[in-house]
């Protein structure tokens, strides 16, 4: 049975390989909806001009498309203004700017950065080149066996010295969704302050960064059904508002004169430059597209297939699966005896399956697992029963005949 969403999305009609295409790495990227290519076409056929600067009718539409689509970023995660919303390139440059702009000017020798052992690189570099500048150190909270964060370490590791938790909502290479609002609590009542990668979280359920009660949250467009290219950092106003520029040039600043420069008001202080204009649009149809879903369906329907791939996959003889959660979104992480995961990649691709195999840019994760790296089917809204039962038995057929 296949879902009735997949038709929305024209690359899922197409073949790979002689075969009809079956996504399966949507932790990568996901991929869009009719709706947003329609959006990004008619900003180009339609409302092409930079945005906040000219007089003229076509600048004025673009403005308020893309003004619009922070409004609408602004409900998708409950944020209290749209001024709290700030466009990036993706989740790894809203990280980078956190780090920089806020990590530089407030850490020093000796603060302590907390991060997890199943952070995405985007989350973990940056604070290392901070670190190295400031003097700060990165503290890392434990795994337990089933690839769920250990909080009685994450508890023990917290101290007066902890001035920023940055840890990831789910891990995008094992599914585990942590217990962000907990954490969150438990930093905040040590003054740290928190930041939360929602990349592989806000496309599975709803957000709220409110009830959350964290500092920073960031995401990319293009993980959640919208284009590359684009991506949110949500910062409460009262820390922006403090925070210095990170890249700087036009649109970021108020006034400019060679004798000194005075800076914009957040949001437009942290984005200097013509901005991804189309990728904005972009985006707002795709938020528009999931809230047009019953959420919770989806959420059920993406369950259950997880449940049903995980069952299949535990009858193949010398597979294993990785992280063993029960709170997990439907990222299912696996090894075979014997086979290397990139044949396993490269044979399923034959038959038109696309999965990732590798480290999922998660070394330390891979590290801490005694692995060099793990095959990654990861499901999204449009993925059906049939998906899962054609990735089962092309794995059986491959087990049978590599092991
Ligand atoms: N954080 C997590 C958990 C991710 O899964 C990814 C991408 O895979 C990123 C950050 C980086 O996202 P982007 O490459 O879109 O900036």
């Amino acid at each position: 049975m296949s879902s009735p969403l997949r038709y929305q999305f024209p690359i899922l009609q197409e073949s790979a390989n002689g075969h009809p295409l079956v996504w399966l790495d949507n932790a990568a990227t996901t991929q869009k909806p009719r709706a947003v290519i329609n959006a990004v076409s008619s900003y180009y056929e339609n409302a092409n001009a930079n945005v906040h600067r000219a007089t003229h009718a076509l600048s004025a539409k673009a403005t308020h498309q893309f003004e619009e689509a922070r409004e609408k970023v602004r409900q998708f995660i409950n944020a209290e203004s749209a001024s709290e919303i700030i466009w990036t390139r993706g989740a790894t440059e809203a990280l980078n700017l956190l780090a920089m702009s806020w990590g530089t000017t407030h850490l020093q020798e000796g603060d302590e950065i907390l991060l997890s052992t199943m952070e995405h690189h985007a989350n973990i570099v940056p604070w290392q080149q901070v670190a190295q500048q400031t003097g700060a150190v990165i503290k890392v909270i434990p795994l337990n066996d089933k690839g769920e964060l250990d909080l009685g370490e994450f508890k023990n590791l917290l101290s007066r010295q902890t001035k920023i938790l940055s840890v990831t909502h789910v891990s995008n290479a094992l599914g585990t969704i942590n217990p962000v609002k907990d954490m969150v609590a438990h930093a905040r009542k040590m003054g740290a302050k928190t930041i939360i990668d929602g990349s592989q979280a806000v496309a599975h359920f709803p957000v709220d960064v409110r009830d959350i009660n964290c500092d920073f949250y960031v995401f990319s467009g293009h993980k959640v059904y919208g284009p590359t290219g684009i991506g949110v950092l949500y910062g409460r106003h009262e820390l922006l508002a403090e925070m210095p520029p990170w890249q700087t040039g036009g649109e970021m600043i108020e006034r400019v004169s060679f004798s000194g420069t005075t800076f914009n008001r957040p949001p437009f202080r942290f984005e200097a430059g013509t901005p991804n204009i189309a990728g904005v649009i972009g985006m707002a149809a795709a938020i528009d597209f999931l809230m047009e879903q019953n959420r919770s369906s989806l959420m059920q329907h993406e369950q259950l297939l997880r449940v049903r791939l995980e069952n299949g996959l535990d009858r193949i003889p010398g597979l294993h699966r990785i992280g063993t959660s029960s709170k997990k979104t439907a990222v299912v992480s696996f090894v075979v005896d014997g086979i290397h995961g990139q044949d396993i990649g490269t044979m399923l691709d034959k038959r038109g399956i696309a999965v990732r195999t590798g480290h999922h840019c998660a070394m330390p994760l891979m590290e801490a697992l005694g692995l060099s790296g793990t095959v990654r089917a990861s499901l999204g809204c449009y993925n059906s029963i049939d998906d899962v039962d054609q990735i089962v038995s092309a794995l059986k057929e491959i087990v049978e005949e590599l092991g």
